[in-house]
């Protein structure tokens, strides 16, 4: 048994190596990080019948270019979420954790350069407390907002405590985050005070929009609506930039809670180039 489990750990190690290798053009790996379970269309006004489904995805994604890695999202906290039965009240369930799928295509967290979040909510910061060793960029409102006291009951900052002490780049507005314009965090502020969405410009699959929350059902970008509580907020005027951007660049706009969308997508380790 022993040399064929030495040989094992040879392979794993050699994958290890090769995927922190970085690689001469970027691609993009998209991961499960939970799915949340029976959503209701009212709260982003719409009907039943405009969605398709009301379950949501959750994914995560990790950009790997030449100068580096950026950790976009770490979904629900594995603790709470990974195990059979869920977790919450609704039973969000994780069936992988965010760190095996890395692992799987050769990443430990500390081959993280850069992490970035959308915001602050437990289904996109549950597992941060793990890349606190990467370089966060943070929008400052969001990082101000996550920091202050008396933040509501369905906010965890446990989950998110690490990162206080993490060397952080702290950015207003939109951020070039390998100076070369192929990955761009665009502020998009109103679902949270900070919350920001990522352009990916990928050498061969083209530009990829990933919204964070600025959207979580399809039915919403065609129907025009939104939360109740984001409309005399920002959210409509960071829709109207983000839409400018999708036409001035092409780009494909990903919605990542809308499951529909997501289930047509290549999952980890099958990669965007
Ligand atoms: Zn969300």
């Amino acid at each position: 048994m022993r040399p064929i489990k030495t040989i094992l750990g040879l392979v794993l190690i050699v994958a290890a190596a090769l995927g922190a290798t970085p690689p001469k053009s970027m691609r993009m790996y998209v991961f499960d990080c939970a799915t949340l379970k029976d959503r209701d269309p009212a709260t982003y006004g719409l009907t039943r019948q405009q969605v398709e489904s009301v379950d949501m995805s959750d994914p995560c994604f990790l950009i790997v270019h030449p100068r580096g890695t950026l950790l976009w999202e770490t979904g629900l906290n594995d603790a709470v979420y990974n195990r059979p039965e869920g977790g919450g009240a609704k039973h969000d369930k994780i069936d992988k954790s965010l760190k095996s799928q890395l692992a799987a295509v050769g990443y430990q967290p500390k081959d993280i350069t850069y992490l970035a979040i959308s915001h602050l909510h437990g289904d996109h910061s549950g597992n941060a407390n793990d890349y606190a060793g990467s370089t966060w960029i943070a929008q400052k409102a969001d990082r101000d907002y996550m920091f202050s006291e008396g933040l509501p009951a369905n906010i965890h900052p446990d989950e998110y405590a690490a990162l206080k002490n993490a060397k952080t780049k702290l950015i207003t507005g939109d951020y070039d985050v390998f100076g070369d314009g192929s990955v761009m965090l665009i502020f998009t502020p109103g679902h949270t005070p900070g919350h920001q969405s990522l352009l990916v410009k990928l050498p061969k699959t083209g530009p990829v929009i990933l919204t964070g929350d600025l959207y979580h059902f399809p039915g919403e970008r065609t129907f025009h609506t939104m939360p109740d509580g984001e409309k005399s907020k920002q959210t409509p005027a960071s829709r109207e930039k983000l839409e400018t951007l999708v036409k001035q660049t092409g780009a494909q706009l990903w919605i990542q809670h809308d499951t529909i969308g997501n289930r047509k997508l290549k999952k980890s380790p099958a990669y965007y180039e």
